[in-house]
């Protein structure tokens, strides 16, 4: 099946994407009694790469294919600079769209894959070539015009279907899972084509995956998903060092959560407390003095200590589950007693430190933590 929008009347000197403004706003979607975009809204800046993150089932592909044309809602808006497109078929919005499945035709050559849309804009032979040629530039297909999808490994063929979907100059591109049948390697090396081509074109671009590395390390913007609702959205950096709840500190990357009873302050440092544990925040407060303390703690941002007391830092005892060597790092799982189970990753070179059994000592910054939200 050919999933990319055309049109017939326009397209040859449209204004290219960068200049495209998405918003979408209160969209809701069932499916039955199932909500599936509860009142979403979400803003895309011009030029923006924004990622839409989220488990199997949150909603994104309905929030992507509502954007597209190929799902109605059931009630919201969705505006491309300005006009509302809610109404218009999936062929009048000019989006370009990349699936995780290939689409492409099989008895059509990369170039007339790529030339499709083009032709079926009323756009001239010697046009299309132009235009289907520096497509398939951009993608790095050159030389390959006229191999057929067969002839083509994966990642060459989801090249072609990228080439197929920008060559129109689309308002927007939308990517669903693009990369997600490829291996690591090959994924990893589109991600980074993939990215320098937005930056190149200039197309606001709304990516779908669940791959959370993916998104951090592709996107401008992150949203993250979650019962068709959005619950955060922020840069990648935003997400990963300051996640507002649990959900998004475990979607995004190893968590530890030290679950502590408030025991009160030290200036700008709030004390918490569990067992004989005592642990020491210094962060954004929210003002409470009583009740109990979520803190999130990135793996990385432990270290083994050197000594039982350092300043600006908590230390606590642990005591050595397992280490798994990982190359470049390890990652070790330590009993820390009344703070539970605690994963760590240091430096390859403190292998010879952690042997399982062992008792060691776990130092972080007092500004390390982020206080979170206590949900689910
Ligand atoms: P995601 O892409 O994040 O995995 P989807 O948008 O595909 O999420 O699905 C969101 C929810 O809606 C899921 O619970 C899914 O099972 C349900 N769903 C999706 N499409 C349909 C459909 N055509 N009919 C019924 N339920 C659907
Ligand atoms: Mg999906």
């Amino acid at each position: 099946m050919l999933q990319m929008t055309i049109r017939n009347d326009e397209g040859a000197g449209r204004a290219p994407g960068r200049s495209t403004r998405l918003l979408v706003q209160s969209l809701t979607k069932r499916y039955g009694d199932l909500l599936a975009l509860d009142d979403l809204s979400l803003t895309v800046e011009p030029g923006a790469f924004q990622a839409l993150l989220g488990p199997s089932g949150s909603g994104k592909t309905s929030l992507l294919m509502s954007i597209a044309g190929f799902l109605r809602p059931d009630s919201g808006q969705i505006l491309v600079n300005g006009a509302d497109v809610v109404h218009l078929p999936p062929e009048r919005r000019n989006f370009g769209m990349v699936f995780q499945g290939y689409a492409l035709f099989p008895h059509l050559s990369v170039l007339d894959n790529v030339a499709f849309a083009l032709r079926a804009r009323g756009i001239g032979l010697q046009e299309r070539r132009k235009r289907a040629g520096a497509a398939i530039d951009l993608v790095r297909l050159t030389g390959r015009e006229d191999h057929y999808p067969r002839q083509l490994s994966g990642g060459q063929q989801q090249r072609v279907a990228l080439a197929r979907a920008i060559a129109f100059q689309p308002d927007l591109l939308l990517l669903d899972e693009p990369l997600s049948a490829l291996d690591r390697a090959l994924r990893s090396e589109l991600q980074t084509e993939l990215r320098s081509l937005q930056k190149t074109t200039g197309l606001t671009c709304v990516y779908v995956t669940h791959d959370q590395d993916e998104a951090l390390s592709m996107a401008d913007v992150v949203a993250v998903l979650t019962a068709g609702r959005i619950v955060q959205i922020g840069s990648p950096v935003d997400l990963y060092e300051r996640p507002a709840s649990r959900f998004v500190a475990s979607f995004l990357g190893k968590s530890n959560f030290l679950e502590l009873e408030r025991a009160g302050r030290d200036g700008d440092v709030v004390v918490g407390r569990r067992g004989d544990t005592v642990v020491r925040h210094r962060g954004v407060s929210d003002g409470d003095t009583e009740g109990s303390l979520l803190l999130t703690l990135r793996p990385e941002k432990i270290a083994l200590a050197d000594a039982p007391e350092m300043p600006g830092h908590n230390v606590v005892r642990a005591r050595v589950l397992d280490v798994s060597y990982l190359g470049s790092a390890i990652e070790m799982i330590a009993d820390a007693g009344p703070l539970g189970r605690m994963i760590v990753r240091a430096p390859a070179s403190d292998i010879a430190r952690v042997d399982q059994g062992r008792d060691i000592g776990l130092a972080w910054r007092e500004d390390a933590t982020v206080a979170i939200k206590p949900d689910a």
